[in-house]
């Protein structure tokens, strides 16, 4: 059986204007609106650039052979990647990390420390 996924679709365009959004990031949580999340690059970086290049980000299904973005942390799949990370432990030699290979939504803060955590258990190695 496979763990399920929640996959995304890019969409990128190249803007007449010197500013879009004036932001990096600006999430859209309303149900009429497609996307997710517009990013707007050069506020990364604070380019001056008289045009802009936008993303947006839509949601997409996942299939097996897709990029892979979001675990979906339901019961079918929490219960079935509890009975793979028994499967590892009974094989030994097995460890999952990371973002999917742990199954859970982390950000990069989260990521960063479960990684330590990972290295602290497996290699005794202490990272402050
Ligand atoms: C669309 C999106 C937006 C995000 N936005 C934010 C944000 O705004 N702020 C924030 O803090 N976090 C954000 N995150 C979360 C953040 O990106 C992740 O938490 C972080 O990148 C996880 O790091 P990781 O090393 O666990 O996994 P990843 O960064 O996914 O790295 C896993 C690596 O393993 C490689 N890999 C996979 N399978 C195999 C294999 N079988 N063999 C060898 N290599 C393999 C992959 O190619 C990849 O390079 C976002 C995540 C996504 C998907």
């Amino acid at each position: 059986m496979t763990l399920e996924y929640r996959s995304l679709r890019f969409e990128t365009e190249v803007l007449p204007e010197e500013n879009h959004q004036g932001n990096a990031v600006v999430n859209y949580t309303e149900a009429d609106i497609p996307y997710t999340r517009i990013i707007e690059h050069k506020h990364f970086e604070f380019g001056d650039q008289p045009s802009t290049v936008v993303t947006r980000e839509y949601p997409a299904n996942w299939a097996p052979g897709g990029e892979p973005y979001y675990p979906i942390n339901d019961e079918r799949n929490s219960s079935l990647y509890a009975q793979y990370e028994q499967m590892a432990q009974s094989e030994g030699k097995v460890v999952f990390a990371g973002r999917l290979g742990g199954y859970k939504y982390y950000d990069m803060d989260k990521a960063l420390d479960a990684a330590f955590d990972l290295v602290e258990r497996e290699l005794g190695v202490a990272i402050d």
